[in-house]
């Protein structure tokens, strides 16, 4: 008898889907939203951030809304191969921070059968491609842009405006570091 396929969603397959934009643009939720539900079908998740991102709570991915998730804080993308056997779904938040290795993990993890989601920013302060992210949207299956609210005019927003003088490209979490700003908002740094 013929199977009639009644959705378009992949089966027996692996896939990536990618989270990304600006700071407050609500990646994280977007992201436990989606493992949540992974969770509660009892699929077998798995959650990592990196090394870097420690601001609010180390074994934990937190949306600035304070929903959490518990994850294991990794310093290098090989480390999600080794950990990522029996998951059937890995989610890993602020994608940003890893190193360029994560593209080729990802692909791995997909092509093994897994469903791998990845949160982070797109773009840096400067309104650069940060990081593997860029990479990761040309090969992921599944991309959303997450939009925040403009602080200054209430656009939509997709940058995220330093509003100190530091000039490092990583001043992680500190609280008035950041905020969300539209285009026609964003000012550029220009010493950087
Ligand atoms: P991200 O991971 O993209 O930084 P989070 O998922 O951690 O974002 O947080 C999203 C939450 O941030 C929103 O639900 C809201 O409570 C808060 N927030 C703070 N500033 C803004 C803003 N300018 N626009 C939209 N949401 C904001
Ligand atoms: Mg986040
Ligand atoms: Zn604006």
């Amino acid at each position: 008898m013929e199977v009639v396929t009644l959705h378009n969603m992949p089966q027996n397959t692996g896939w990536i889907e990618v989270v990304c934009g600006c700071m407050y643009s609500g990646k994280t939720e977007e992201l436990i939203r989606r493992l949540r539900r992974a969770q509660i079908a009892k699929q077998k998740v798995l959650i990592f951030k990196p090394k870097i991102d420690n601001r609010y709570s180390s074994n934990q991915i937190v949306s600035h809304s304070e929903q959490s998730l518990p994850s294991i804080v990794v310093d290098n993308p090989s480390e999600i191969l080794n950990l990522s056997k029996d998951a059937q779904v890995i989610g890993i938040d602020e994608g940003q921070f890893f190193s360029p290795d994560l593209v080729e993990v990802c692909e791995e993890l997909a092509n093994a059968g897994k469903r791998v989601l990845v949160a982070g920013l797109d773009q840096d302060y400067r309104g650069r491609p940060f990081g593997p992210i860029p990479k990761l949207l040309a090969v992921a299956e599944y991309i959303t842009k997450t939009l925040a609210i403009c602080m200054v005019c209430g656009n939509p927003a997709d940058r995220t405006q330093r509003t100190t003088e530091q000039h490092e490209l990583v001043v992680v979490g500190a609280r008035g570091v950041y905020e969300a700003r539209c285009r026609k908002c964003f000012v550029p740094p220009t010493t950087d």
